[in-house]
């Protein structure tokens, strides 16, 4: 099975705190590596978790609150610095690149690599890049100023083909191949066999959804409806639902509810509010409306499976 792995490299609210960093995460697909939001602190917990910053290929910025994004420009001048002519992709409020443009200005730096900047829009759903294994789209979630969420969902993969006729038939590899992308069988004696009679679709494609900051609202699920693994925030537990409510935030059992309606498979909550120093009570209110919840801790890795 194809690698769907989910890194934490912080999982803090606006201020970090000793045991966690503001937001960042890496999500690594078959060789590909995204960097989802870049706050202040990310490249040193990269180079904790081992992960090399000359391997991103795309980064997903959530919106232009200090604790998602003010790494950023650091990242992209250390990638200058160390020599990186790849280009970069970057995905952020069209604010955005104004800014980093104007901090590269003052600092006189010319990038010895192009940043491609794709400037995320407001109205609902939409597919923002597809490569070879994913298809990524943006959403628009409910915060103080524009924010949006991120879906990264696996291609249909190739069929999987019947092992039975593969042993009766002893086919070879370039058959097995043809077959596995839609080619009908043909025997010696020049019998076909159809396609769909030989081989079966996988049984789902795996999904991650990424959503915060945000209020809680029940439409929200209609984005990411099904996915394998959704990381939701939990800044505050839900005796604080009115300040969550005032902050454009949600509790750790808003983050359930927002699981169960999505029929969310696992439930990864994270942004927790710098209060807390013990996030058990946190976990036990999201369990008990959903029960596959883990905590989204500085350094955990989840791999997603079939
Ligand atoms: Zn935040
Ligand atoms: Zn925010």
């Amino acid at each position: 099975m194809i690698p769907f792995r989910i890194t934490i490299v912080g999982s803090g609210s606006a201020i970090p705190t000793l045991q966690r960093a503001a937001t960042s995460q890496v999500v690594q697909y078959n060789g590909t590596t995204l960097l989802i939001d870049c706050a202040e602190g990310t490249q040193i917990q990269l180079k904790k978790l081992k992960i090399s910053i000359m391997r991103i290929d795309h980064v997903f910025i959530s919106h232009l609150h200090g604790d998602h994004y003010f790494g950023l420009i650091g990242l992209i001048n250390t990638l200058h610095l160390i020599g990186r002519t790849n280009p970069l992709t970057i995905f952020g409020p069209s604010e955005l690149i104004d800014i980093l443009n104007l901090q590269l200005k003052a600092s006189d730096t010319k990038l010895r690599y192009t940043i491609h900047f794709n400037a995320l829009q407001t109205d609902g759903k939409q597919l923002i890049f597809e490569d070879k294994n994913l298809r990524y789209y943006s959403f628009p979630v409910i915060h103080r100023i524009p924010t949006w969420g991120f879906l990264f969902e696996e291609k249909e993969t190739e069929r999987q083909i019947n092992p039975l006729f593969v042993a009766q038939q002893k086919l070879d590899i370039p058959t097995i191949k043809a077959i596995k992308s839609g080619s009908d069988y043909t025997d010696g004696n020049g019998n076909t066999v159809a396609n769909n009679l030989i081989t079966f679709p996988l049984d789902k494609r795996r999904s991650y959804a990424f959503c915060t900051d945000t209020s809680f609202d029940e439409r929200l699920a209609t984005y990411f409806n099904g996915v394998s693994v959704l990381y939701y925030e939990a800044t505050f537990m839900h005796h604080m639902a009115d300040t969550a409510a005032e902050t454009f935030h949600s509790t750790s059992k808003q983050a359930a509810q927002m699981a169960l309606i999505a029929n969310a498979e696992k439930l990864l909550i994270g942004h927790f509010s710098s209060r807390y120093t013990d996030l058990q009570p946190l976990l036990d209110e999201s369990r008990a409306v959903f029960p596959n919840t883990d905590l989204a801790l500085d350094g955990n890795v989840f791999e997603i499976a079939v």
